[in-house]
């Protein structure tokens, strides 16, 4: 039997626990990195459930994905097929070409070959053929590209890159990424919904415009502006003028178009921040943020100038034109503030009962009810 070594012994043993413990060591650093990315990405996922609007999934998704990976490329890809994914960001304040990460494209025809058939995630190098996903100057060295697909239908690409090579490669785990592939997806299917809907069920079928819904909503944060802001607010209602006789004379079908073309043309003498809404049958509400007394009164002139001039051609070929009344309200935030329900009935009111001046002095005019007043001030003025 050989001598034993106790010394050399004890010392193997110490090198053994040492190495043990750089092992541990290094398995406790991966933990908690870990448990690290895990919380951050529980929170993406939670922020991910509570928005919306489709501006803020953008936003959010770019923003969080970039920071809960540590990425330095993230952009994400919709399919724009209608350009309603455009109309609903730009009216959210987001217009096109603003986020250089968010890229729309009009089919998935580029897409294709990517992802093939089976619509499954790329993992690994960079390749030219991904470059429709990494428009910018740069490039990474590795991505990861994950389809976003709800019932069969490709909605959008989320694409993470990185500079290191290896940082995505073929069969990695990819737990974190699948989920979040999958949740994403049905944010994006939900969000494209709501927006749609929000938006139909706001507009008035006939004209395009919005409707009385719509307007009611907007009233309140349009005042609450003017009051944040301190400039004022007007407010048109517009009439058109012997509407019952289109009907009569030239057909209920023909009736429709003018209101169409009626509501186009006020359109388009407003600015894209003002509200236009089809207020009830052939009468339209507009509010103009920002706008005195006197400037409502000049656009409300300009658009009757422009509704007086404008031939319409119906269906049999007959030309049709019609005229405007329209009466003028001003809110000054300086003058009445706070504005109960109350009182923002009777600035409605006030624009309301200007129209009826108007159509009383003989229709195709333009009539101002003055600055909105609260009834103690209105009390005041009456008994000087
Ligand atoms: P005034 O100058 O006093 O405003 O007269 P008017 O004929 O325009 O007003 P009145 O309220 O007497 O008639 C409004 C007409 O608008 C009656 C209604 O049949 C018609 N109308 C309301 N909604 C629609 C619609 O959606 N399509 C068509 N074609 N007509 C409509
Ligand atoms: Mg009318
Ligand atoms: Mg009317």
């Amino acid at each position: 039997m050989a001598d034993r070594d106790p010394l050399g012994e004890i010392n193997q043993l110490q090198t053994e626990l040492c190495i043990l413990q750089s092992h541990l060591d290094r398995l406790l650093t991966r933990i908690r990195q870990n448990e690290e990315v895990f919380f951050r990405f529980q929170s993406l996922e939670t922020q991910l459930l509570t928005l919306n609007s489709l501006r803020e999934l953008v936003e959010h998704v770019l923003d969080d994905t970039r920071t809960v990976f540590e990425l330095n490329f993230v952009t994400l890809a919709l399919i724009d097929a209608k350009g309603q994914v455009e109309q609903f960001l730009q009216e959210d304040g987001l217009p096109a070409g603003k986020l250089k990460e968010l890229i729309l494209l009009p089919s998935d025809l580029s897409l294709k070959p990517i992802f093939g058939r089976g619509l499954r995630p790329y993992l690994g190098v960079f390749g030219a053929r991904h470059q429709v996903l990494f428009p910018g100057e740069t490039t990474p060295q590795s991505c990861a590209l994950l389809p976003l697909v709800r019932r069969g239908e490709l909605l959008g690409v989320l694409s993470l890159g990185s500079a290191e090579p290896t940082r995505f490669t073929l069969g990695m785990a990819t737990d974190f990424l699948e989920r979040l592939r999958q949740v994403l997806s049905v944010c994006l299917e939900n969000t494209l919904n709501f927006e749609l809907l929000r938006r139909t069920s706001l507009i008035d079928t006939l004209t395009g415009v919005n409707n009385r819904r719509f307007f009611e909503q907007r009233l309140r944060e349009e005042i609450d502006r003017a009051q944040r802001t301190g400039e004022p607010l007007a407010c048109l209602f517009l009439d058109i003028d012997h509407f019952k006789r289109i009907n009569d004379t030239f057909g209920h079908q023909s009736g429709d178009l003018v209101l169409a073309e009626v509501a186009s043309q006020i359109r388009s003498q407003l600015r894209s921040q003002d509200v236009l809404a089809r207020y009830g049958g052939e009468e339209f509400v507009a509010l103009l943020s920002s706008a005195s007394e006197r400037q409502a009164i000049e656009i409300a002139e300009r658009i009757r100038k422009r509704i007086q001039a404008h031939q319409i051609v119906d269906h049999n070929g007959q030309t049709i034109t019609v005229t405007l009344s329209i009466g003028v309200a001003e809110y000054d935030p300086a003058r009445v503030s706070p504005m109960t329900e109350t009182d923002q009935q009777r600035f409605l009111e006030l624009a309301d009962q200007a129209l009826y001046v108007a159509k009383r002095n003989g229709r195709n005019q333009v009539a101002s009810g003055g600055t909105y007043l609260c009834l103690t001030e209105r009390q005041a003025i009456r008994r000087a």
